[in-house]
């Protein structure tokens, strides 16, 4: 059996600032940090790379129930309507992070010429058959692009899984094109739901299942707005949209659906949100 976990951080893996301290510890006995520096906060110590990998191979669920895809597909629809808002010109897009392809079907669908990446090559490598789309897997370091360059990277619900995010921000500065763009999605630390039980769990009036809201048997770093803009920024990005990307529900009714979209989406920081950043040179 490997490790199950890596060395502590001494330092925020993000910013590298020596001011991190602890912050909760979670009903699977995780220990979660956070960086006085940066805001960021993490799982420390982190699961080690063996674990993870073993982790990710049975990690996509072959079966997708048709709600889900129906919501998926919502998903895409708000999130493409305001990409295009920022980038009309629809060119090569990297899903990252691809999973079962719904976001980059309907990407394709739209218009983009779409490429994906995802971490375990035996799933990947049955999805490009069926989707003849060229889909990369395995150490993303070691990818080579040849020529492509991107005009889009799309990451929806990945970033909160990578144990090193300033590593992977710098990959794709380097296969984006100039100006080109990075959509990120995350589930939102400080969604009010999470502040409020972090709240509650602090002074001992909730007691079961605490931090479940960390999603800590695959999430390793919990970002809000301010954590990732931070990060961003100094990852050579600047964000041009940052909003809340509470999960579309199709079946709603249309009352309910418009007192969400108009109301508490905008007012209420909702359990993820989303940015689209723009690469400076
Ligand atoms: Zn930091």
């Amino acid at each position: 059996m490997p490790e199950k976990f890596d060395k502590k951080y001494e330092a925020c893996p993000v910013c590298r600032s020596a001011a991190i301290h602890h912050h909760h510890s979670d009903f699977r006995a995780n220990d979660i940090y956070r960086c006085d520096g940066c805001g960021v906060q993490f799982m420390n110590p982190v699961y080690s790379d063996a674990y993870l990998t073993e982790y990710y191979a049975g990690y996509i669920t072959p079966e997708y129930t048709q709600r889900t895809i129906d919501e998926q597909y919502e998903v895409c629809k708000q999130n493409f309507t305001v990409l295009q808002h920022y980038i009309p010109n629809k060119g090569e897009m990297l899903d990252f992070g691809l999973g079962n392809g719904t976001y980059a079907l309907h990407a394709r669908k739209l218009g983009w010429q779409v490429s994906g990446y995802d971490v375990d090559c035996a799933t990947t490598e049955q999805l490009a058959k069926k989707m003849q789309m060229d889909i990369r897997c395995g150490d993303f370091d070691k990818l080579d692009w040849g020529d492509k360059k991107f005009d889009l990277i799309y990451a929806h619900h990945v970033v909160e899984h990578l144990k090193d995010p300033v590593a992977r921000l710098k990959n794709f500065r380097t296969i984006l094109n100039p100006g080109g763009y990075l959509y990120i999605g995350v589930p939102n630390i400080s969604a009010w739901g999470s502040r409020l039980k972090f709240l509650l769990e602090k002074i001992g009036l909730k007691k079961g299942r605490v931090g479940r809201y960390y999603d800590s048997e695959h999430h390793i770093f919990y970002y809000n707005p301010a954590s990732l803009g931070k990060l961003l920024e100094n990852s050579g990005f600047e964000v041009v949209y940052r909003g809340n990307a509470s999960k579309p529900k199709p079946y709603q009714n249309a009352i309910t659906k418009f007192l969400r979209q108009n109301i508490k989406e905008r007012l209420v920081p909702g359990v993820a949100f989303f940015v689209i950043a723009r690469k400076i040179n």
